[in-house]
């Protein structure tokens, strides 16, 4: 304990200040279990009080990536021992985390930005840690989704957050055509690379050209920048800058109209042009590709997915 009193004391906030006045928690020793940690998106300050007292009072901190993790706990004075966490050794580093767990460890898991499991590891452990009956304690605070869609000036009632959509062109589509085909009213969120954008907000222009779309880029950094428009309109704000970079929320308003047509899968698509416009199955993919910005193999490729032979 008098270990961790001195870790703490190296931490540059003020330990008791009006805005943090329950000297009693301060003093009390941190209960055991396991506690998801929300670190910052960007800007070192985002961080808790309480947040920085659990990173400071734990056992061990398994951390997404420790280099980066570092520069955080090194910034706040923090040297509480970690341990790697990640998505290729999160299900091999559960048992022996789970087995200190058991003995009464305090445990932090924080990620490389934001709140972990979001799009980030340490859902398996927490699924392990709630199975065995080991308190499993959320420490609230930065989330790229939420913090995007509070400035967004999209509706908050109703949302859906997708996290990353799939990398390959066909695959994404086919999710967005499946989305676009409810007519549910919603704010629909997801992260996006910066090398995708592109062509995600051409899917976005194809499927609801009306809709309200925002682009949240850089949240709370230096750069940070809300675009809005339809996503015709961000594709060429963004399209004509030399390159896009930084990290992004990509936000959208559905708003109940009928899907657009090309909303459709490809397999009802050809199957309608077949019957409509007498075309032959090649024939009537190849438009179907057309449609949708798809090379042909691509599109075949996806007809023989939504047809369930692969
Ligand atoms: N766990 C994190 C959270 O709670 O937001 C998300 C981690 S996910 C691996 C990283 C993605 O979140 C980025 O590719 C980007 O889409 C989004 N993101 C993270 N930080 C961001 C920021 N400062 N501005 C905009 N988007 C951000």
């Amino acid at each position: 304990m008098a270990e961790k009193a001195i870790r703490m004391q190296a931490t540059t906030l003020p330990t008791h200040s009006p805005a943090n006045p329950s000297q009693e928690e301060e003093t009390r020793p941190l209960a055991p279990g396991l506690y998801l940690v929300s670190t910052p998106i960007g800007n070192l300050e985002d961080i808790t009080l309480r947040a920085l007292r659990i990173l400071a009072f734990a056992d061990r901190i398994a951390c997404e990536d420790t280099r980066q993790s570092h520069k955080l706990l090194h910034h706040h004075g923090i040297a509480t021992p970690t341990v790697s966490l990640h998505a290729h050794n999160e299900g091999d580093r559960t048992p022996e985390l789970l087995a200190e767990l058991a003995q009464g460890a305090r445990i932090a898991v924080i990620s490389d930005a934001g709140t972990p499991g979001i799009s980030d590891p340490g859902m398996h452990l927490t699924s392990a840690a709630i199975a065995a009956g080991i308190p499993v304690h959320p420490i609230p605070g930065p989330n790229a989704a939420l913090t995007a869609l509070v400035a967004s000036g999209l509706p908050v009632e109703r949302f859906a957050f997708h996290g990353f959509l799939p990398e390959k062109a066909g695959a994404r589509r086919t999710q967005l055509e499946y989305l676009a085909r409810s007519s549910d009213k919603a704010t629909l969120l997801f992260y996006e690379a910066p090398h995708r954008i592109l062509d995600t907000l051409s899917d976005l222009a194809t499927l609801w050209p009306q809709a309200r779309v925002v682009v949240a880029r850089e949240l709370t950094k230096l750069h940070e920048e809300f675009l809005r428009g339809t996503a015709a309109e961000l594709r060429q704000t963004l399209a004509a800058r030399e390159r896009v970079r930084g990290e992004i929320v990509l936000l959208l308003e559905t708003g109940g109209q009928p899907p657009e047509p090309q909303a459709q899968t490809i397999a009802a698509r050809v199957t309608e042009l077949m019957a409509s416009e007498s075309l032959n199955e090649k024939d009537a993919l190849k438009r179907a590709a057309r449609e949708r910005n798809l090379g042909k193999s691509e599109a075949y490729r996806e007809l023989q997915r939504e047809r369930g032979k692969r």
